[in-house]
């Protein structure tokens, strides 16, 4: 679903406009955050990164986390979970949330990118984004 060269030369793109300096540190973290479909936590994404890059602190990799999401390089989903998951994919897709493992698989669908916003959300309000979370117990876990 995503090609990861153009979408690293996207990231670079963004970090520019968005005054950010592209970094090794912040490549690595970006890079690692864009191999895994899981839409990790902090914590598995430092856990990935240490093995190579073993000078990179976890508060590093939360801080830079929490740097690209303010400046919408990436996203959070913050639906069901105590921890921050995060999701390299900014491009309009909904979730399938296992609520026993937390596992977030993607969902593509354009029915649901366009379905019809109820007039009570966007009564005085300025709509941003919406996403369709599916909240199912997995195979792994009905088992
Ligand atoms: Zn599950
Ligand atoms: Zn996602």
């Amino acid at each position: 679903m995503v090609n990861i060269q153009e979408q690293i030369e996207l990231f670079i793109k963004k970090c520019r406009v968005k005054n950010l300096n592209v970094t090794p540190q912040r490549l690595t973290i970006y890079r690692a955050l864009l191999s895994d479909g899981s839409h990790p936590n902090p914590d598995a994404i430092h856990k990935k990164i240490i093995q190579e890059h073993p000078t990179i602190s976890f508060s590093t990799v939360y801080k830079t986390l929490e740097a690209f999401e303010r400046t919408g390089i990436i996203s959070l989903v913050n639906n069901l979970h105590d921890t921050m998951r995060y999701d390299p994919i900014t491009k309009q897709h909904h979730h399938i949330i296992c609520v026993k493992c937390k596992k977030i698989i993607d969902v593509f669908d354009e029915e649901l990118d366009f379905i019809k916003i109820p007039q009570s959300v966007t009564d005085g309000n300025r709509l941003l984004g919406f996403k369709v979370h599916f909240n199912v117990i997995c195979s792994n876990c009905r088992e």
